[in-house]
């Protein structure tokens, strides 16, 4: 694990030579190169770069890149709304082949089996210690010494932490899942996040079966949760977005009823009468969709916040309703480990039923980067993905 972290750094302009990237004095060296795009903290500018391919040490595994989706939050750094320590290499839902395991020790995945070369992987976003105080709390996501994937920035040996490269070095201490071969990767590339995180949001929600659910937000994150809900046995789903063909999109997903959030107080009304909902899960991070839903609620019901991630404005809550009205609010950021395995397994039976590949809506080369960024910030796009030309073959299977 490491330890000392370094803090967010402004827009220091980078050579664009491989020396400069790559101290070429530590140990950790494969002697060959990989492509990366590295993301310097000038927004809008990411730039592919040489470096350095680490030989795994003990409890490490390089991983060769078969494809990563470009997620919200990259597209926030990206843009420059997010703050993220820089030099780094973006991407977090991440899919690709073990090609080399460090040391002598077997590296074991989540579900008690040895890892091999050629294993097809994903990992969980967040490597964790294990035995600091919120690790032996329960709380592996937010451990004090976590290595977070496509968040990390440049440390001598461990620049290829990302997913967009052709390479990925996977630390100790992460959380590593097989994935079945007949999993497409455009639905296994988003299980380490968008997945994930819902599988650990409803599982705060509590049983769901024969529950009333409404889902504020109908991206990756709230249409995988019309599916998630729907499986786990919720009697109704109502999914809000203010963009129709999202709305349109939550129906092929499970959803039972669709709003516009203009429209929700009757459409609640509608479902759920005056009780309210039993659970509302938000995941647009747009504050005003808590005051929209907060009297959706139903007495004894629960408010599961996902979406605001980053700094918003403050919301008034008269406390005498959560005390009067039995509520219960819970945040939860990322996912531990138990929850990326459950996302993997959700996927794997639901991607059947569910259109999860159409989601991606194209791939894009390594080598074309700057314009994934681009066309992953159209309002249409759910998510784009990149492939290194190295593993074509893995797209095209799919
Ligand atoms: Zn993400
Ligand atoms: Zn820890």
């Amino acid at each position: 694990m490491k330890s000392d972290k370094p803090s967010a750094s402004t827009t220091k302009p980078l050579a664009n030579d491989v020396t400069a990237l790559n101290p070429s004095n530590h140990a950790n060296r494969s002697g060959r190169l990989a492509q990366g795009a590295v993301f310097a903290g000038v927004a809008g500018e990411i730039a592919l770069h040489q470096l350095s391919i680490p030989k795994p040490a003990e409890s490490e595994v390089l991983v060769r890149v078969s494809g990563c989706t470009i997620c919200g939050s990259d597209l926030h750094s990206f843009h420059g709304r997010r703050t993220v320590p820089v030099p780094t290499i973006l991407g977090h839902e991440i899919v690709g082949e073990i090609v080399d395991i460090g040391g002598t020790s077997a590296r074991i995945d989540l579900e008690g089996r040895e890892l091999q070369c050629g294993d097809r992987v994903t990992w969980a976003i967040m490597a964790n210690c294990g035995a600091c105080d919120l690790c032996r709390r329960d709380l592996p996501q937010k451990c004090l010494h976590g290595f977070k994937y496509g968040h990390e920035p440049f440390r001598p040996g461990r620049e290829l932490s990302g997913g967009l490269a052709e390479y990925c070095l996977l630390v100790p201490g992460t959380s590593i899942v097989r994935l079945p071969e007949e999993l497409p990767l455009a639905v296994a590339c988003p299980a380490s996040c968008a997945t994930a995180t819902i599988a650990a949001a409803l599982e705060a929600a509590g049983d769901l079966t024969g529950r009333t659910v409404c889902l504020i937000g109908a991206g990756m994150l709230g249409l995988t949760a019309c599916a998630m809900s729907r499986v786990k046995g919720a009697a109704k789903v109502v999914s809000v977005d203010p963009v129709s063909a999202r709305r349109n999109l939550a129906i092929e997903f499970g959803a039972t009823r669709t709003s516009d959030p203009d429209d929700l107080p009757a459409v609640a009304m509608e479902e759920v009468g005056t009780l309210g909902f039993d659970v509302v899960v938000e995941l647009s991070g747009n504050p005003a969709a808590f005051q929209l839903v907060w009297p959706l609620i139903r007495t004894g019901g629960i408010l599961v916040l996902v979406g605001s991630v980053f700094p918003g404005p403050s919301i008034p809550i008269a406390l005498e309703q959560v005390v009067r009205r039995h509520l219960t609010i819970r945040g939860i950021h990322n996912y531990a480990p138990r929850h990326l395995l459950e996302a993997v397994k959700f996927l794997s039976l639901a991607h059947t039923q569910y259109p999860f590949a159409r989601l991606v809506s194209e791939w894009i080369p390594l080598t074309s980067i700057a314009d994934a960024f681009r066309h992953g910030s159209h309002p249409d796009a759910i998510r784009v993905g990149v492939y290194s030309t190295d593993a074509s073959h893995h797209v095209s299977a799919s």
